[in-house]
């Protein structure tokens, strides 16, 4: 069993969508973008990186560990990694990374966001947050909720939450 907060990602540039979402629940998620399959396994192995693809060629060559996704579908590849992982899901890393950089997004004092959010945002909204990476700006909005909602129901399927 893998300690959860452990748990780096290295996935392959065909599971884009699967990275952000495994960022969104607070997982340090890199996306494999090189050509090169040495390279791949070198940064896996180097940075204690769990290589997770739907490309047979590396999961057939590698030396170590894969996981090989059997879905195109994301929410079956999530609980699929959820389970052979035996993952316990925690809500207080959900949202703390930027999905598209992979970086841990800073909370920012509300004044600060003024002139860098929609009006409406800045009147409903009173936590921020921002990637030092891309300058995005987040905030707690539907989208997460829908998002914590699939995340629950995951946990839930999978069992062990
Ligand atoms: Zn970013």
């Amino acid at each position: 069993m893998v300690k959860t907060e452990a748990v780096k990602f290295l996935v392959t540039e065909e599971c884009g969508r699967l990275a952000r979402w495994l960022r969104l629940m607070g997982y340090d998620t890199a996306q494999a973008t090189m050509q090169s399959l040495t390279e791949l396994y070198r940064m896996a192995y180097s940075q204690h990186r769990i290589v997770v693809t739907r490309n047979s060629r590396v999961s057939a060559s590698c030396l170590f560990p894969v996981i090989h996704l059997n879905s195109p579908l994301l929410e079956e590849q999530l609980r699929q990694l959820l389970r052979e992982l035996k993952l316990e899901l925690d809500d207080i890393r959900f949202f703390t990374r930027c999905d598209r950089c992979n970086v841990p997004v800073e909370e920012m004092e509300k004044p600060l966001v003024r002139d860098l959010v929609p009006p409406y945002v800045y009147r409903t909204q009173e936590r921020f947050f921002s990637c030092p990476s891309c300058q995005r700006i987040y905030w707690p909005a539907t989208h997460w909720q829908r998002a914590c909602a699939v995340f629950d129901r995951l946990q839930r399927e999978v069992g062990h939450g």
